[in-house]
């Protein structure tokens, strides 16, 4: 039987375990042999019971709705991604995103990484002209041994 979970890091597609003896969503004669996480978004999923049929149906239309326009850039692309943004978290709202989108987004996480180091190497930087000061020149003090 059909199901709706709340949120939860899975994506579309996603197979879980089937429940024992339960029948198929399409079919009521016939035994799910899988879970499928279906309509996700940040309130939840639904949660579809699928025989063998199913299973191979909805793959066949899988392929067929990977290729659209990318949901980030709206540029068509034949090859989408689901996808969350890691800014909104891991139960977050799904994407259909092209996968260079997805590159261009793990350069940002890379780039914030780094620029967070710099700036903790800035800091100690400022501690070291500090230091400076006090490395002063002792020949004024040479002078009093006369
Ligand atoms: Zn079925
Ligand atoms: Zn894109």
């Amino acid at each position: 039987m059909a199901d709706v979970i709340g949120p939860n890091s899975y994506l579309p597609g996603r197979r879980l375990k089937p429940l024992l003896g339960v029948m198929c969503d399409e079919h009521p004669t016939v035994l799910s042999v899988t879970r499928v996480v279906g309509e996700t978004d940040s309130y939840g999923s639904e949660i579809n019971d699928l025989c063998q049929e199913c299973v191979d149906l909805m793959d066949e239309q899988i392929k067929e709705t990977s290729s659209g326009n990318c949901d980030w850039c709206k540029n068509h692309s034949p090859e989408l991604v689901k996808h969350r943004d890691y800014e909104e978290g891991s139960t977050g709202p799904v994407y259909d995103v092209c996968a260079a989108c997805i590159s261009k987004e793990n350069d940002c996480i890379a780039e914030n990484y780094a620029s967070d180091l710099n700036q903790d190497s800035s800091s100690d930087l400022d501690d070291d002209q500090d230091n400076e000061i006090l490395d002063f020149d002792d020949s004024d003090i040479r002078q009093d041994d006369d």
